[in-house]
């Protein structure tokens, strides 16, 4: 049970002595309790408080660490129901699935495709991380496929009941640390011994959440606590209840019997209907689902998917900005043209995507404007004439660079008079409006 503040405080010395921090113990109490500070920084508690207290003001959702290829993600570890109350800090990966039931030729279909969708956008690799490995009786193909998942390079989940075959496929590809999905109440002991010893997450399902709570005690009284719940798929209505359920339960009671990531597998719920598995995994991106499985992943369903997944694990209280600095592009070095944006990170990464698709070397000059974009930033004062001024001096261009050309964003061709004025020595030329029109700017530029 979560202690409150006062609670924690009665457990400190009371001697307002502010090693850790705060001017008092009931300051420093009142932190611990949100979570915004640390037990350990108070260094006069014994062990056993500390104990105690690591116990009781742990967050409320466990944080996991799931393999997928030679990256590791964070599972889990939220702290809010709604991301405007704070953030999300763990994303939704998402798998598509290989089941027993196909033949080389639909693996392969489902494969090529899933496996092409993989892109970068804002500075972040947009692909499935994962990849589902369907058993429905056919223990060979099972295992056969596992191995064929693990050797693309991705994660792998093993969706798998029966503890024989989970242990033959889970022999075959232990290195690549799959997610073992499959536990149940009848099957939880051999399940949870298979994955422990092989150190793997262990997905647990129930027929109802009374089930699923009830099995997941029993896999905590075994000592496994690394667990992540699979919502089911009898209906639309029951997983999406028992998402929703699973993480109030969590967050708000505090209890952590349902304080794990969950798992959704969208395309059972919607088999062959691609549209409908896209609309329910955004769903499902929104609330809760930490892993969502797809029949496959296509660049349609790629780019609502990540699109808004991006959108919805950004931190709302900080803006996506990217270092001010100068970023050679194309091989660009001291004798090619500068090009100024903002540090608004979706502006930086249109902007320099299409002057690297000109292939002309340029300097990108990365103005520290707020994280705006270029007409917020103009209207807010953070892009103006001496700002641009400011930071050519603040990060000694003139010295690095000996071009003399300075390209301006078009939306602020109206800066031009004035820096002209202020960059004596300089050539400032008006770019296009939209970030598009530079390819052909830019080899234009480069042939004058
Ligand atoms: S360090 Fe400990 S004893 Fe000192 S003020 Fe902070 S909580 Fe109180």
């Amino acid at each position: 049970m979560a202690l409150k503040g006062l609670d924690i405080f009665k457990l400190t010395p009371k001697t307002n002595c502010k090693e850790c921090g705060n001017p008092t113990c009931m300051a420093f109490a009142m932190k611990v309790a949100q979570g915004s500070i640390e037990v350990t920084k108070c260094p006069h508690l014994s062990e056993e408080v500390l104990a105690k207290l690591a116990e009781s003001t742990a967050p409320p959702m466990k944080t996991l660490t799931l393999k997928s290829g030679d990256t590791e993600y964070k599972l889990g570890g939220e702290t809010v129901l709604f991301r405007h109350e704070k953030t999300f800090v763990s994303k939704t990966l998402y798998a598509f699935t290989l089941s027993d039931t196909m033949d080389d030729a639909e693996v392969k279909a489902v494969m090529d495709e899933s496996l092409k969708v993989d892109y970068e956008r804002i500075g972040e690799r947009m692909y499935a991380e994962l990849i589902f490995v369907k058993y429905t009786g056919n223990a060979d193909r099972f295992v056969e496929l596992a191995r064929k998942a693990a050797e693309a390079g991705r994660g792998v989940i093993l969706s798998c009941s029966d503890p024989a075959t989970a242990s033959k496929a889970v022999a075959e590809i232990a290195d690549a640390k799959p997610v073992l999905d499959g536990a149940n109440a009848s099957n939880y002991e051999e399940m949870s011994k298979i994955a422990t010893e092989n150190g793997l997450l262990l997905g647990v399902t129930g027929e109802n959440l009374d089930e699923l709570y009830d099995t997941v005690e029993k896999l905590e009284a075994l000592g496994n606590k690394n667990l992540v719940l699979n919502v089911g798929c009898n209906s639309i209505k029951t997983a999406f209840e028992a998402a929703v359920q699973i993480r109030r339960a969590a967050i708000l009671n505090k209890d952590r019997v349902f304080g794990y990531p969950s798992l959704v597998d969208v395309a059972a719920m919607a088999p062959g209907d691609e549209a409908m598995q896209t609309a329910l995994a955004s769903l499902f991106t929104v609330k809760y689902g930490s892993i969502i499985v797809l029949e496959k992943m296509t660049y349609a369903e790629s780019l609502a998917l990540h699109g808004l997944r991006q959108n919805i694990f950004t931190d709302p209280q900080k803006p996506m900005k990217v270092e001010p600095g100068i970023y050679p592009l194309n091989k660009a070095d001291e004798n090619a043209p500068c090009c100024i944006t903002v540090d608004f990170a979706l502006t930086y990464f249109v902007v320099s995507g299409e002057l690297e698709r000109s292939g002309v070397p340029v300097n990108l000059l990365i103005s520290d404007a707020g994280g705006y974009s270029v007409l917020t930033a103009w209207a807010a004062g953070k892009l103006s004439a001496s700002s641009i001024a400011k930071f050519i001096t603040d990060y000694d261009i003139e010295n690095k660079i000996k071009n003399r050309n300075l390209i301006l964003p078009g939306k602020v061709a109206v800066l031009k008079g004035e820096l002209q004025e202020k960059l004596p020595g300089w050539n400032v030329v008006v770019g296009p409006n939209e970030a598009v029109a530079l390819v052909k700017f830019m080899r234009e530029f480069a042939n004058k």
